[in-house]
């Protein structure tokens, strides 16, 4: 048959056959809102005939400034399944960008989460040609409030979107390495995306789980989570805007795998061990978006019993690319190689290809994977883009063969793992050859000292550019603290690696999805204003010091 692959299709799916399965919310005042698939699927048809009445037509751009809560789940369903495309705000952007943004998107309207409201104001201020809509009560007569569009509204809807190929959602990238860029997912690429991230090998979801998906839903459509989970007909804890404890969200609702960058799982670690039998349901946490340091793999797995699943992947890929998971060849090995192997990116999911490559003067040439050679990292999918909306491809982003160029440099061994070494725009570039700001933030997270640890190539006359490290303490440092880990460092890696100098700072500055901001901390340290964009590594064929 010709059966188009529509998000529908889920919806429908975990209605007829999970109706009793739950969603759970944290509100402001640190209650549970718990409601069944059932309800989430009668407010969802409601909500689509709500947008209808408001004018939405198929292919207009709906924004949502909003937490993780069921009203924005709700969103996610019903603006797609209706035809038009869900497009949620990076709340930590600035309301400059974001206006940039959402006039780039022509955005309809706007959903406005109850706990966003002040913050929003600014933005507002900027697209007065838009009506909010307000999750929360109306503050004026001239407010429409999310609740009573639901409650006038029929509960008769009919899916009808016949092109899979339509567009369903639009994320822009966080810009941490420039500006924001929109990228538009379809119907068929979330769909195969989702059927994908349920592979037991990948994010394995059962509808034993209860799914706690702290990632944002507006970072990368939250990993896929709001549809694998239904899909597979798990349990939604969804952690609101303003969560304090990820302990007692775990405890009071039974969450058995997490999904964050490692910034959260860094911060949570003491308050969960301290709970460690409260916390007994955890059985995995998926990390992304930044690299896991395996001293941490190894004290959630070792102290915690709870399985560590790293993954990368970009906004541009829907965004799972590589998932990692030990082999069954590897399940006797010794405990450290087994952490040093999981703290890898994993390798490609099923559908996803990847190649490691290098640019000559003839194009692309394809590189080893063994583990040891360096190249940039491209990839192609079908929940690939192929170019970033209304912005021309440029040979920058995409190949002539049709390949994304992720930005990413790695290695990829024989067995297909592939390790992050940097990104070829944060590359270090001394004296003409590259330094790992990557591989140097692992050693020094190794050392006791470091809690966390961000490197970033400061302007020099002589080299071009010299490694300084930035590092958050666990303790009160002594004066010999440069010298000390200077030393951590100089065993593992060539004179010329090491930093200048090692800072020790109270935080160390981050972007809007958690990962170090090294722009502003380049800024921080110089003053300046550092260039967008490095040009991306040429004729880089090297081997790993
Ligand atoms: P974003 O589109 O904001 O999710 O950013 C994508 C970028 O985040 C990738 O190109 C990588 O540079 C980085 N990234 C994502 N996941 C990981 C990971 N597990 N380890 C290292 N870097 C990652």
């Amino acid at each position: 048959m010709d059966y188009p692959l529509t998000l529908a299709q889920i919806l429908e799916h975990a209605h007829r056959i999970h109706a009793d399965k739950h969603v759970t919310t944290l509100l402001p005042n640190g209650t549970l809102h718990r409601y069944n698939y059932a309800t989430l699927y009668q407010r969802v048809k409601r909500l689509a005939n709500a947008l209808t009445e408001l004018g939405v037509q198929r292919g207009d751009r709906i924004a949502t400034y909003a937490a993780n809560t069921y009203q924005h789940l709700e969103l996610y369903y019903a603006i797609p399944c209706l035809g038009a495309v869900l497009h949620p705000l990076n709340v930590r952007l600035s309301p400059t960008q974001l206006a940039q943004i959402m006039r780039q998107a022509e955005d309809k309207l706007v959903f406005v989460d109850s706990e966003y409201v002040a913050q929003f104001q600014p933005l507002q201020d900027k697209i007065d040609f838009l009506q909010p809509v307000y999750f929360g009560p109306k503050s004026a007569d001239t407010d429409t409030s999310y609740e009573e569009l639901l409650s006038d509204a029929k509960s008769a809807y009919t899916w009808d979107i016949r092109d899979e190929n339509s567009a369903m959602g639009l994320c822009y990238t966080s810009g941490t390495h420039g500006e924001p860029r929109g990228v538009l997912y379809t119907h068929r690429s979330m769909y195969l995306h989702t059927l994908a991230a349920n592979q037991t090998d990948v994010f394995g979801l059962t509808e034993a789980d209860v799914v706690l998906p702290i990632v944002p839903m507006f970072h990368a459509m939250a990993w896929g989570l709001p549809y694998a989970s239904m899909f597979a007909g798990a349990d939604i804890v969804l952690p609101g805007a303003k969560y304090t404890s990820i302990a007692n969200l775990i405890a009071d609702t039974g969450v058995t795998v997490a999904a964050g960058v490692p910034t959260v799982w860094a911060a949570a670690h003491p308050e969960l061990r301290k709970r460690k039998t409260d916390i007994s349901s955890l059985r995995r946490v998926i990390v992304g978006g930044e690299a896991m340091p395996p001293a941490l793999i190894e004290v959630y797995e070792k102290e915690l019993g709870v399985e560590i699943c790293h993954a990368w992947g970009m906004t541009e890929m829907s965004p799972t690319g590589t998932f990692s998971k030990l082999r069954s060849k590897h399940q006797n090995l010794p405990d450290t190689e087994k952490w040093r192997i999981k703290a890898k990116q994993g390798r490609p999911i099923p559908g996803v290809e990847l190649r490691l490559a290098t640019e000559t003067t003839d194009g692309f040439k394809e590189l080893p994977w063994d583990g040891e050679t360096i190249g940039e990292l491209q990839t192609r999918s079908p929940w690939t883009a192929n170019g970033y909306y209304k912005i021309e491809p440029t040979p920058e982003h995409f190949t002539n063969d049709g390949w994304l160029r992720t930005g990413d440099i790695a290695t990829i061994d024989a067995e297909g793992y592939v390790q992050i070494v940097d990104r070829a725009k944060s590359l270090i570039r001394s004296g003409g050859e590259s330094i790992s700001s990557i591989a140097l933030e692992t050693a020094l997270l190794k050392h006791p000292y470091v809690q966390e640890a961000a490197v970033v190539g400061i302007p020099d006359e002589k080299w071009g550019e010299r490694p300084v490290a930035v590092v958050v303490c666990t303790k009160q440092t002594d004066e010999n603290f440069s010298d000390i880990l200077r030393q951590q460092l100089i065993s593992e890696f060539p004179k010329f690696w090491i930093p200048d100098k090692f800072i020790c700072v109270d935080e160390i500055p981050k972007t809007s999805v958690g990962k170090s901001d090294k722009r502003t901390i380049l800024m921080q340290l110089t003053g300046s204003q550092p260039p967008v964009e490095k040009s991306r590594i040429r004729n880089s064929t090297r081997k790993k010091s």
